[in-house]
């Protein structure tokens, strides 16, 4: 048996028996490995598994399907190679038992890539894993170990998906199906937070990037991750901070506000002792009338319930809290607020109208730093309409309206001396103030908590005279809703 012009040809080629053994070479063979005749050709080679392959063998024989496998070899020369073999079973006479003949493909210099491929991926500081189409493990790096807890040789050959948290846990196998059948890319080359789970059963924040490798005509995949841990504890340290100064902002707010919230409860509190001494004749002229002195009480009642809503209010504005998302409609947010603001504007002699959009959709937002935000920019409007003698008239507008895009926008439009050219840039950066016993820490802030809700906070100069400061908020979604 002689291989199709197998000896022009630049590949070593040989011929095997059913049994494995060698019957025929090639030129190219025998200048590379010499003379071979009788051994079995799995046996020539190190790093491959002759059971393995024999029993591959044995079922190729059945299905003629071709065989293919990798091997290292020492040639002639004593140099170390790798190969791939490329074995086609074939049977040369009816009833005759199924021969091979392989082609050996040299991939030296492929495997030593890769090997390069892998010290660079143990060095990595971030852990990189290898899976293969069905998902199995295949190289797990030293940041890998060190991230979940598992020794190399444990894990290689086990599921990804012990490493995944649900619901990718149960999804993965489909993901690289439908990836593998359809092409659909989900995660391959896009990069996605996700949360890993670790030796101890411990779910780990993730980011997760993930490439395709095809070797070989083999798919396999390579999954870079990064541990998250460190940069969300930052993010929420960053995060409390903003808040402590959020919060700190709304008490210098509220200090700054003192007499007109004194003001405001003082109002029920003078009514409430009014109704108590109008009881009090009522009884000490000996002719108390039952239905006017329920009257009385019942107005007494009301009044100190009004002081209670004040306090309240402020209470909630003043508390600390950590970030409360939930959805909410911004027009009942400025209703609720202007209770608080009205008194502060009308010690100033100044009006606040309402131009409210009916039926804005809602928005996913912390409604007290909302109304913080808000309150800043009124209480920033009667610093600018005090500056100057107005001649419009003293009020300030607050419009909320639906934007084209979905947003919604909430403006507060004043009359004052409007912002000064040279002062637009500077507006706001933290600590700068045009005020003689202003913090210059406002406007920061408001735009800090307006960007953390997604939205943006801007000004412009009004046509005649005044500011008109608005900010936007995006509409909630139904995922809002959820988490
Ligand atoms: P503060 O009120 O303590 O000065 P802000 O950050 O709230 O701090 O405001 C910064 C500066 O922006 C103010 O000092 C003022 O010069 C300017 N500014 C804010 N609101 C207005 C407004 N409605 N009209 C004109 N200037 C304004």
């Amino acid at each position: 048996m002689t291989l199709p012009d197998s000896e022009s040809l630049p590949f070593p080629g040989f011929v095997a028996d059913a049994e494995c053994r060698i019957r025929y070479v090639n030129r190219a063979w025998h200048a590379l490995l010499g003379d071979r005749l009788g051994e079995r050709w799995v046996d020539l080679f190190d790093e491959m598994d002759a059971n393995a392959v024999l029993a591959r063998w044995r079922a190729c024989q059945r299905s003629l399907e071709p065989l293919r496998v990798r091997g290292r070899i020492v040639d002639r020369s004593g140099t170390t190679r790798y190969f791939a073999v490329h074995c086609q079973p074939f049977i040369e006479t009816e009833d005759a038992p199924t021969e091979l003949y392989g082609l050996l493909v040299d991939i030296t210099d492929e495997v030593q890539q890769e090997a390069e491929n892998i010290a660079i991926l143990e060095t990595a500081v971030d852990a990189v894993i290898c899976i293969d189409e069905r998902g199995r493990i295949e190289t797990f790096n030293q940041a890998a170990m060190r991230l979940f807890g598992y020794a190399a040789s444990e894990i290689i050959g086990q599921p990804i998906t012990i490493l995944m948290a649900e619901p990718h846990r149960s999804l993965h196998d489909d993901y690289i199906q439908r990836y593998l059948s359809t092409g659909d890319r989900r995660i391959i080359g896009i990069g996605r937070e996700l949360e890993g789970v670790d030796r101890d059963g411990q779910r780990i924040p993730i980011y997760l990037a993930v490439s395709e490798i095809r070797m070989s005509g083999r798919h396999r995949f390579a999954g870079i991750i990064r541990d998250l841990r460190e940069q969300r504890a930052n993010r929420e340290a960053l995060a409390e901070q903003r808040e402590r100064l959020a919060h700190g902002d709304r008490l210098s707010t509220m200090g700054e506000m003192t007499a007109s919230i004194a003001h405001e409860i003082n109002q029920p509190l003078t009514a409430i002792s009014m109704y108590a001494q109008s009881g009090i004749r009522l009884i000490e002229r000996g002719d108390a009338d039952p239905v006017r002195l329920r009257e009385a009480l019942q107005k007494l009642i009301d009044q100190s319930l009004r002081a209670g809503a004040i306090i309240e209010r402020i209470q909630r504005f003043a508390r600390a809290q950590e970030n409360q998302r939930e959805l909410g409609d911004v027009n009942a947010l400025l209703t609720d607020l202007l209770k608080l603001a009205e008194t502060d504007a009308r010690l100033h002699a100044m009006d606040l109208t309402l131009e409210l959009q009916p039926d804005l959709p809602a928005v996913y937002c912390d409604p007290v730093q909302i109304q913080q935000v808000a309150l800043n920019l009124i209480r920033n409007a009667i610093d600018a309409m005090n500056e100057i003698q107005c001649i419009h008239g003293r009020e300030i507008r607050i419009r909320t309206r639906l934007l084209g895009d979905g947003r919604v926008e909430v403006s507060v439009s004043d009359q004052g001396p409007g912002v000064a050219d040279d002062q637009q840039d500077l507006l706001f950066t933290p600590f700068h103030t045009t005020k003689k016993d202003g913090m210059g820490m406002g406007l920061s802030i408001c735009r800090t908590i307006i960007a953390e809700h997604g939205g943006v906070l801007s000004f412009r100069n009004n046509d005649a005279t005044g500011a008109t400061f608005f900010f936007t908020l995006p509409q909630g979604t139904l995922d809002d809703e959820q988490s």
